[in-house]
């Protein structure tokens, strides 16, 4: 951090600073990604930060500097931070996994209220799993549930399973492409809930830096029209369902109509859709009938 020299290196300093730095450079959101960086380094709450009387020691003041280089950089702050936070979890990424978004926060809900409205106990499958946000969290706050979760990446899935051995649950990973090779799971899944890719291979080149640049293709790739992975779940997975089972499925912008459509076409019935904080739908509900 450019301070002049001989002044005390003070949280409120630092932040002024970094804050600044993150501005000139474009940035989006400077404050945010400064106050998070300086509060998980130092262990202050945000609030604290401003306070003015705590004094960064040189080491957290280098490692604050190469922070907000990376920043400077668009790097995303969870990977700088090399994790993520999500619901009650904390969840470890690498390489190969997304970086979870609150907005899939909501998918979970949707998925807890299925499960509750089915007795608590069910059988859920999250497919494309990535970190294990939403296996992990459904794992956490419904234990009476046996969760599977697929995914195709190898890498993503030793994270996954770190996740959930951090938070204490059971859940059955599997590498997977899509449906294949699950036999012991036909006509034994009640819930099935999915963030598959979805942005349209033609927009990826369009997308922040942040994403761009760090979330890994293959979590993001929807093919060319952003749909390809729903048609792909209708089709593969819906052996996989129990009598009556229901999905739940995350969604980009404005895509809820057209993947309800497409639901409806493979004979699924459309229940709905589910919107996050935003106010935007961001799931939609399927069931398959008895
Ligand atoms: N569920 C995580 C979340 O919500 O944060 C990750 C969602 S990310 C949008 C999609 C995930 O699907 C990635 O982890 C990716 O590796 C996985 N994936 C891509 N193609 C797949 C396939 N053919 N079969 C299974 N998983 C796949
Ligand atoms: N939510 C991601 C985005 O920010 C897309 C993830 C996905 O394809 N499911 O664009």
């Amino acid at each position: 951090m450019v301070l002049a020299e001989g002044t005390r290196a003070t949280a409120r300093r630092v932040l002024c600073a970094a804050v600044r730095r993150l501005q000139e450079a474009g940035v989006p959101e400077p404050e945010a990604s400064a106050e998070i960086l300086l509060s998980e380094l130092t262990g202050l709450r945000r609030g604290e930060l401003y306070a003015g009387e705590f004094d960064l020691s040189r080491r957290q003041l280098e490692r604050y500097a190469e922070w907000i280089a990376a920043r400077e950089r668009r790097e995303p702050v969870q990977r700088i931070l090399g994790y993520a936070y999500f619901r009650n979890l904390r969840l470890q990424l690498n390489e190969e996994t997304l970086v979870p978004r609150p907005e899939t926060e909501s998918v979970v809900e949707a998925v807890l209220e299925r499960v509750d409205r089915r007795g608590g106990s069910c059988r859920v499958l999250d497919l494309g799993t990535g970190s294990g946000a939403i296996a992990v969290s459904v794992a956490q706050e419904r234990p009476r549930c046996r969760v599977y979760a697929t995914d195709v990446s190898e890498a993503a899935l030793r994270i996954a399973r770190l996740n959930a051995a951090a938070a204490g649950v059971e859940v059955e990973f599997r590498r997977a492409d899509l449906a294949a090779g699950l036999e012991d799971l036909v006509n034994g899944v009640d819930l099935l809930v999915s963030n598959p890719p979805y942005v349209p291979a033609g927009d990826i080149p369009r997308l922040m830096p942040e994403v761009r640049d760090w979330d890994p293709p293959r979590a993001l790739d929807g093919g060319p029209d952003g749909l390809a992975f729903y048609r792909r779940i209708f089709s593969e997975a819906g052996r996989l369902l129990a009598p009556g089972a229901e999905l739940v499925l995350e969604v980009g912008d404005g895509r809820e109509g057209d993947v309800l459509r497409i639901g409806e076409l493979y004979g699924y019935v459309a229940r709905g859709v589910r919107t996050d904080l935003g106010s935007t739908p961001r799931a939609v509900l399927l069931s398959r009938e008895v």
